[in-house]
């Protein structure tokens, strides 16, 4: 199967399902859509992940977690009360759901945090899909559940698992299928299975991934993640009073701006849809008639707007030898060899005579490790609370602006982009 077919796959976020108006507008925007062939992957309602997380926790540790388990599920029935009233066939997959989630948490947590973490925390996808597809059933759209459980093939690397794409090949089949019988398949983001049947989850935020995923296996006509936001914008409309829409992107500038920290689209998304040029649209759920963006070959409108990227939580590390010998590519091997095996990530690096300075997300408990093993054989100071700012197609003017009265630890700049630490 190597023709594009004409399935497109939408993605909707937690914040396009956070209460039943939300959910009503879902099935009024894939109405648009009546007679095509869709495939709809949906995140987790709201904040659910966050509390699922807090009740795996809690379990694990042996804590009370009931409170919290009650919240979350008064919070969906509320979700369904809403939309179904008191027909209880909207309630039924929700409810079903819940006892089997209430009959992992009453068992006995196995050792694995990282396992026992993707049996609970997928839950939240399983519940928001079933309320949806109930919710679009209802209002007559030609709609059927799928599992990704049983679509998405991963290894067994729990929280942060890699796809088996020829073991998704089954999936993509099983999804074909129902499309002969169906408009719409509805299904989760987020999460998988691995060989054994057990539940794998791709990572926070993995949901565009897995719309990502599927598009590549379903040779998908595009993808669209619809949004709160009216598209690709220049800069976090959270920090940033002005921003500009960016009409259009190339996948590799797409690539790099969700490297260095654009929060729109999770950074695997881009690369399955590059690879068999799948064009990628992200929308507004709340205006759906207005354009948004794309993002896809061309790079032919790449340096109109500059973008601006702020990583907050930032550390500065430096780290030198003791008796001002050089940092040579001897002691370079050794500690990247111990920034991989602790898996953290450089943001940014620099090298002089006698230290090698490196940015890196904060993380107390990397952090800890990482000085503690460097302080065998180095010197290491270090700075946090810092700001990684990158400013795609910068000029001085915006550059000025935005260092004025602050201090500036690091600076990097190439053609296209600048990068500075400040304080
Ligand atoms: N629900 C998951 C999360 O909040 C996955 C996603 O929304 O992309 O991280
Ligand atoms: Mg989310």
């Amino acid at each position: 199967m190597n023709a594009q077919s004409r399935i497109k796959v939408f993605k909707f976020g937690g914040a396009s399902v956070k209460e039943a108006s939300a959910v009503e507008n879902v099935a009024n925007i894939l109405k648009r859509f009546t007679g095509e062939k869709l495939v709809v992957v949906i995140s987790a309602m709201g904040k659910t992940t966050n509390v699922l997380e807090q009740i795996h926790k809690a379990r694990f540790h042996k804590q009370d977690y009931k409170p919290v388990f009650k919240e979350v599920k008064d919070y969906h029935r509320n979700i369904c009360t809403a939309l179904f009233e008191n027909e209880l066939s909207g309630f039924a997959q929700m409810e079903n759901l819940f006892d089997n989630l209430e009959e992992i948490l009453l068992t006995p947590s196995g050792p694995d945090y990282d396992r026992e973490y993707d049996r609970i925390v997928s839950y939240g996808e399983l519940i928001s899909t079933a309320i949806v597809n109930a919710y679009l059933v209802k209002v007559n759209l030609s709609s059927a559940w799928m599992d990704a459980r049983r679509l998405i093939r991963t290894d067994n690397r729990f929280r942060d698992a890699r796809v088996n794409w020829s073991g998704s090949e089954i999936g993509r089949d099983h999804i074909l299928d129902t499309l002969e019988k169906k408009d719409i398949v509805i299904t989760q983001g987020f999460i998988g299975h691995d060989s054994l049947g057990n539940t794998t989850t791709l990572g926070r935020e993995g949901s565009d991934f897995t719309a990502a995923i599927l598009a590549y296996l379903l040779n998908a006509e595009s993808v669209t993640i619809w949004k709160d936001v009216p598209g690709m914008l220049n800069a976090d409309p959270k920090w940033f009073k002005d921003t500009v829409k960016l009409d259009k992107i190339s996948f590799r500038e797409a690539i790099e701006l969700a490297y260095f920290g654009a929060s729109v689209i999770h950074p695997k998304t881009i690369k399955p849809l590059q690879n068999k040029g799948i064009p990628l649209y992200i929308k507004s759920f709340i205006d759906p008639d207005a354009s948004g963006s794309v993002i896809q070959e061309s790079v032919e409108y790449d340096n109109l707007v500059p973008s601006y990227i702020f990583k907050r939580d930032q550390v500065l590390v430096s780290i030198s030898t003791r008796d001002f010998s050089f940092v040579v590519e001897d002691d370079l091997r050794d500690i990247f060899q111990l920034l991989s095996e602790l898996g953290v990530r450089v943001n940014l690096m620099e090298n002089s005579a006698i230290s090698f300075s490196i940015c890196i997300d904060k993380d107390e408990y990397k952090q800890e490790k990482l000085f503690e093993l460097l302080r065998a054989k180095y010197q290491v100071r270090y700075n946090e609370n810092l700001t990684l700012m990158t400013i795609r197609h910068y000029d001085d003017k915006t550059v000025n602006m935005l260092t004025k009265d602050r201090e500036l630890m690091m600076e990097q700049r190439s053609r296209q982009t600048i990068r500075m630490v400040v304080r």
